[in-house]
């Protein structure tokens, strides 16, 4: 088990990178802890893969280190870092039989004959391939063929980490979410520096106590999920996470604080100071719809707004307003009811964020 380091890590593929846009991975520095469970969550093509790649060795940087345990790994090769890695298409010897396939990497490990036999069928139990144990790989259906490969990856339980990428993308819904659990189980049990690529939210909040959020070639958060829903570090993550997203709208410095569409929007004097301190002009606002506060009655610091339709989804409405010439979304109770098509919304200032060229502006003591 180790802490993996990466340190002032980028990564182009091409050989004369001419600018940042030719980076898979920008400039950055990230720990992953030891023992911890985490997922690297990312749209496709925002570098996950190449992250993984590097990590297990598979590439080489064209910048930085990888460190584990504070030692320098750049050199290694894959074998040499004790890294097991799960791709997203199952990497099975057709030709071997189940049993063979999940002490391979025992026995390429010197193990003892009886520690492979009750370590193969431990694995074999938990990911329920004991009925398949002595059959051919070739034999196997798509999922089972997964199942063995991650399996490969989960034997071993000296290695100083697992990386799973998107390993779950071919399996059938409902074996998806047995088989997370069974991940989050193993890592429970063996306590593993585990990290999980997804592209799917929530599957990385299911698996991970700790989420890193990558865009564009960077980790742009690394938080709990609450972390990332409650206080987004950058317009992606308050976007991406959530269901809908992030409401944002770009808004001009004034004299007294900020607007859009000359509607003037209390914002506090610490973040005022932000805004005048920055030469950007990309300055945003933005609110969860779960946090916008709507009434049938206007109030001090509300405003008006135009309902332009209420979806009904059961256990919550998402309501689709309009402030200005902006559209929002507002998330509400299943039971508060929502009269004719004019309501006054607010902005609750905990919740109320300020971003300066796609980043959170910090600082606000409540
Ligand atoms: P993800 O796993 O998040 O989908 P990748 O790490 O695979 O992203 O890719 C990141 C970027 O690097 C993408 O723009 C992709 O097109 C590019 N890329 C990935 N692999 C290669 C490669 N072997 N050669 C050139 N470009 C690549
Ligand atoms: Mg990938």
């Amino acid at each position: 088990m180790a802490e993996i380091q990466l340190k002032s890590l980028a990564h182009s593929y091409s050989k004369n990178p001419s600018g940042p846009e030719d980076y898979a991975i920008r400039q950055m520095s990230h720990v992953w802890h030891n023992g911890g469970a985490y997922a690297l969550l990312g749209p496709s093509g925002c570098g996950k893969s190449t992250m993984l790649n590097i990590i297990s060795g598979l590439l080489q940087p064209s910048e930085g280190e990888v460190l584990f345990d504070n030692v320098k790994v750049n050199e290694l090769s894959p074998k040499d870092r004790n890294i097991a890695q799960v791709f997203q298409f199952p990497v099975v010897y057709d030709s071997m039989t189940v049993f063979d396939n999940l002490a391979f990497p025992l026995r390429n490990a010197g193990m003892p004959k009886a520690r492979i036999n009750a370590k193969v069928e431990e694995i074999a139990a938990i990911l329920e391939l004991d009925n398949v144990l002595h059959n051919k790989a070739k034999n196997l259906t798509a999922d089972e063929k997964q199942k063995v490969s991650m399996g490969r990856g989960l034997v071993r339980d000296d290695v100083s980490a697992i990386l799973f990428d998107e390993p779950l993308t071919v399996i059938d819904p409902q074996l998806k979410w047995r088989l997370r659990r069974k991940l989050k189980q193993i890592h429970e049990q063996f306590n593993i520096t585990m990290v999980y690529v997804t592209h799917d939210q929530l599957e990385a909040s299911t698996f991970a106590d700790k989420i890193a959020v990558m865009y564009d070639g960077q980790i742009v958060q690394f938080g709990t999920p609450r972390e990332l829903f409650e206080n987004p570090n950058h317009t992606f993550v308050g976007y991406f996470i959530g269901s809908p997203g992030m409401n944002l709208i770009p808004v001009q410095r004034t004299e007294t604080g900020v607007e859009f569409d000359n509607i003037p929007l209390i914002i506090h004097p610490d973040l005022l100071r932000h805004i005048d301190a920055s030469t950007s002009s990309n300055i945003k606002i933005g609110i969860r719809p779960e946090f916008v506060y709507l009434s049938n009655t206007p109030s001090d610091d509300t405003y008006e707004c135009q309902v332009n339709y209420i979806e009904d989804l059961g256990t919550y409405q998402i309501v689709a307003l309009e402030l200005g010439s902006r559209s929002l979304l507002a998330r509400i109770d299943e039971d508060q009811m929502i009269e004719g098509d004019t309501v006054y919304i607010g902005f609750p200032r905990q919740w109320l964020k300020l971003y300066i060229d796609e980043f959170l502006v910090e600082g606000v003591a409540e």
